[in-house]
């Protein structure tokens, strides 16, 4: 395991303010609370996810389908624009190794990362990073079962908890998976294993700004150790770049790439060679040679072009995915209605009474309790041939609860007319479930009326 060495600056600094920004909002959303449930909940065992407001059910997943294609557009024009700025400032992999780093720099602030470390030194910052991949696992597995849930029923059950809930397993698992990777693994998971760092180059082209060294100024180098001469001076005679081959954007790199060769897969844009060299130029009262550029003008001066073909098409792409996302989610109804018709009963006939079951299935996917009333229609061409139609149910309206489902038995009865002569014997009806509290949610469902005939009874 290789640390790279520590440099601050302002792309750190920045760079610091936005990890403990996201760090606090991961730590914190578990805590919160929305109608008495946890605010974002991913119940994967009843396949429904909680957020502010809404529930997503199992039949509304085209909504987590269309979200998961607009981070993934927006990935892809982001990393057009400004290169691998999702590794650099918002990948969780990159946010917690530094937090790790963090954590190793305040308890061992002269030894962390030094050959001179010895053995216990080692051993006390590695502790420390299990109980922080524990820390982290809490709220994450907080993410699926509820922070009050898992604390209620480890202080309810102590370790009889191993016993009744499966939470515990993945806790010791992914405490250790993070453990692994975060205080082991480190930067390796971006160089070989994130799939983002193969993909990523088809989505670059020559406008993107990406972290670059200036070959311009910078080359030829000098030997390590030449004197530069001072902005302003005799610069012109100069037969060296301002590059003094220091070395420190290598040393400071994470991933122990040199940025002078050009853009590299493994560079995860986290702005460490800025600041090193920033530093190292602010000696000679130059401008750094390795900052934010785009190729085309680190290498020819042409001004870049953030409107391009590719960012066009990915904003039109956006665009049209958060259309039909907004269009969706304003025009969703929280009534889920399955009407089956029970097809083991069969339609009686007495003194040419006929009657139909069946069995409507209702849930209520608002956030309060709703009444629904139930009502039917035959909407066939034919509809003559049933006379005194009628519907009868147990409970209509149907008191629900939030997030429930109720069955209600429908019997649908009418009197043949002249059931010798009719030759339609099976009728289209309609069922509508409409919320008495706001009739705007209203759900239709379509079935067939069944009329046997006489002579097969
Ligand atoms: S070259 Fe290294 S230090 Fe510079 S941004 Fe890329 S990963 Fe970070
Ligand atoms: S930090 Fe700057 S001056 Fe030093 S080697 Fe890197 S590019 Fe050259």
């Amino acid at each position: 395991m290789i640390i790279a060495r520590h440099i601050s600056g302002k792309i750190g600094n920045f760079r610091g303010y936005v990890r403990t920004f996201l760090l606090v909002i991961y730590l914190v959303i578990p805590w919160l609370t929305w109608n008495q449930r946890p605010a974002i909940l991913l119940d994967i065992a009843d396949r429904k996810f909680y957020f502010p407001g809404i529930v997503i059910w199992p039949q509304e997943f085209y909504f987590l389908l269309l979200l998961i294609l607009l981070l993934g557009l927006s990935l892809f024009l982001f990393t057009t624009l400004f290169g691998r700025i999702w590794c650099g400032w918002a990948c969780p992999q990159t946010i917690y190794t530094e937090f790790f780093d963090w954590i190793g720099r305040l308890i061992l602030p002269k030894k962390f990362g030094k050959r001179s470390a010895k053995l216990y030194h080692k051993i006390i910052v590695h502790a420390f990073w299990i109980l922080t991949s524990a820390f982290i696992t809490f709220h994450f597995i907080a993410y699926f079962v509820g922070t009050r849930e898992m604390l209620h029923s480890f202080f309810e059950e102590g370790l009889k908890i191993t016993q009744t809930s499966v939470w515990p397993y993945f806790f010791i698992i992914i405490t250790a998976l993070f453990y692994l990777d975060l205080g082991i693994f480190r930067e390796h998971f971006c160089i070989y294993v994130c799939p983002y760092a193969r993909f990523q180059s088809v989505m670059l082209d020559r406008d993107s700004i990406v972290i670059a060294y200036d070959s311009h100024r910078g080359e030829p180098r000098r030997q390590s150790g030449q004197n530069i001469i001072k902005a302003g001076s005799l610069a012109k005679q100069e037969k060296h770049g301002d590059c003094t081959a220091c070395n420190m954007c290598v040393l400071v790199c994470p991933t122990g790439i040199d940025i002078r060769e050009g853009l590299q897969v493994s560079c995860i844009n986290c702005g460490h060679c800025i600041d090193a060299c920033v530093k190292e130029m602010g000696k000679h009262s130059k401008e750094t040679l390795v900052g934010f550029s785009s190729t085309n003008y680190s290498e020819n001066r042409t001004p870049t072009k953030f409107i391009r073909t590719r960012t066009i098409v990915y904003s039109a792409l956006m665009t049209l995915v958060t259309a039909v996302f907004l269009l969706l989610f304003f025009y969703r109804t929280p009534i889920n209605v399955s009407l089956q018709r029970d097809r083991n009963i069969q339609p009686l006939i007495a003194a040419g009474t006929v009657q139909n079951y069946y069995e409507i299935k209702i849930a209520n996917m608002g956030e309060s309790p709703s009444k629904y009333r139930i009502n039917t229609d035959i909407i066939d061409e034919h509809k003559d041939v049933i006379l005194n139609f009628e519907q009868l149910t147990g409970e209509n309206p149907v008191s629900i609860m939030p997030n429930e489902i109720k069955s209600v038995r429908l019997i649908l009865r009418g009197k043949v007319n002249n059931s010798e002569k009719i030759h339609y014997r099976l009728l289209d009806i309609r069922v509508s479930v409409e919320d008495i509290n706001n009739p705007s949610d209203i759900v239709f469902k379509k079935s067939l009326f069944t009329i046997p005939d006489e002579k097969n009874k």
